[in-house]
């Protein structure tokens, strides 16, 4: 099928396009507008977390795509930093438990290795968390990436393969002739290629608006702290018991009752607060994050949601209160109103790849699928649900959503 491919965006959707599309021998040019990791992929704190993914494409793609870094640590050629140590939600009110046990059995049944531990072995696994904390849900499958240094290495597997990447070039228009989009309007001039693959993330939706599509990709901001380099306490990603409130999963249990889970903190800040915690290689924490809606991308973080954050992991892990802090930041997560993402053709020459609410599972794997797009071949997943002409609702800036 096409010989030339411009990719657009430098994230784990972006570099594992080019990856694997230039690994197949397609000649490929991806363009970012900053550097690559600018965006959700550089700024997210790396849970590969299989525990709240649906039944349907999201658990499918991301049962792989916890496998393809398993691949990817062996064919990529600088490494990168990966960990296989579980993920758990914890809880500390004994009225949720049978919420938990229900989701656990739930997520059983899914095919997932789920087991709901008692507050003395989260304590061995996470530290800093509270004394009192019940239980937790624990997911065996969960793991945890630093991801600037998967897309780094992405970027890295993909020049080795021959693609050229240029940082620094900024996307303006589709170019479109003879009912075929042929190739890119930028501030470096235009390019032309076979196939244009949008993977913009978070900007997709006005950089499309530009050339007279309607792709309806929300933007949700994330708000995250590091703290300074401390010795290992935390060893598996770990969610508290608000970030239950985020996931249909947990909401659709028939056991499920929102007093269960209100947060004085939530309610008196206004941010949702999805409370978590991971610990990278070099020792430093991340902790987050205060959520919120702004109608285009913003990257600054907050007052208010740096002070929401705050005062939502003191109460839950006084363990940490007296660590150093070294950076703040914020990212944009893309989302669609269905919480998958769009991967498919969507007009004669474009490939749009965009809306990943969890692109740490599925970015790689939409990557690969994406080349095999591109090569005409049968894809190794059924993409019905991601496919552009299903029903979506519009994106409204400012409203809250769910996952
Ligand atoms: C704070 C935070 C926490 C998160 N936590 C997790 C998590 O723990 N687990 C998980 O699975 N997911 C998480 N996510 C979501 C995850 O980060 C995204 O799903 C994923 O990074 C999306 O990858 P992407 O390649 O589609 O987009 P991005 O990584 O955003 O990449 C898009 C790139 O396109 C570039 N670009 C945009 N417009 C143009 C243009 N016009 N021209 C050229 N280049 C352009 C941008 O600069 C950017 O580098 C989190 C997101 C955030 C923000």
């Amino acid at each position: 099928m096409s010989s030339s491919v411009l990719v657009v965006g430098g994230g784990l959707v972006g570099t594992s396009t080019a990856y694997f599309a230039a690994r197949e021998g397609l000649n490929v040019t991806l363009l970012e507008q900053k550097h690559v990791a600018y965006g959700a992929s550089g700024r997210n704190p790396g849970f590969v977390w299989l525990h709240c993914r649906n039944p349907g494409w999201a658990l499918d793609v991301s049962l792989k795509g916890r496998d393809l870094y398993d691949q990817l640590r062996h064919d990529l050629p600088v490494p990168f930093e990966f960990r296989a140590e579980g993920g758990l939600i914890y809880f500390h009110d004994d009225r949720q438990e049978a919420v938990f046990k229900e989701f656990v059995a739930a997520r059983q049944a899914d095919g997932l290795d789920m087991s709901l531990i008692d507050g003395k072995e989260v304590k061995s696994l996470v530290g800093p968390v509270r004394n009192d904390v019940v239980g937790a849900s624990f997911c065996a499958n969960d793991a945890q990436i630093n991801t600037p240094t998967v897309v780094a290495a992405l970027a890295a597997g993909a020049r080795a393969e021959g693609a050229r990447l240029q940082e620094g070039v900024t996307v303006t228009k589709l170019i479109v002739a003879d009912g075929r989009v042929i190739g890119v309007e930028t501030n470096e001039g235009n390019f032309f290629a076979d196939t244009v693959v949008i993977a913009t993330g978070a900007w997709t939706q006005k950089l499309m608006q530009a050339s007279g599509y309607d792709v309806p990709v929300g933007r949700e901001r994330l708000q995250i702290m590091a703290t300074k380099p401390l010795p290992r306490q935390i060893r598996p990603v770990v969610y508290g018991p608000n970030a239950t409130k985020a996931y249909s999963l947990f909401r659709n249990l028939p056991s499920w009752d929102d007093e269960l889970f209100r947060s004085r903190i939530e309610e008196e800040t206004g941010f949702s607060l999805l409370t978590l915690a991971s610990q990278r290689a070099n020792g430093e924490i991340l902790i987050g994050c205060p959520m919120d809606y702004p109608g285009d991308v913003d990257l600054f973080p907050t007052l208010g949601g740096l002070s929401a954050l705050t005062e939502d992991i003191l109460a839950d892990f006084p363990g940490l209160r007296g660590a150093g802090i070294d950076r703040v930041w914020a990212g944009v997560l893309p989302f669609t109103s269905d919480m998958v993402p769009i991967v498919d053709e969507i007009f004669p020459g474009l490939i749009v790849g965009a809306g990943h609410v969890f692109g740490n599972s599925s970015g790689p794997m939409t990557g690969k699928l994406i080349s095999q797009m591109l090569l005409g071949e049968q894809l190794e997943v059924d993409m019905t649900e991601v496919r552009w002409n299903r029903e979506l609702d519009p994106v409204i800036p400012g409203h809250s959503v769910q996952w």
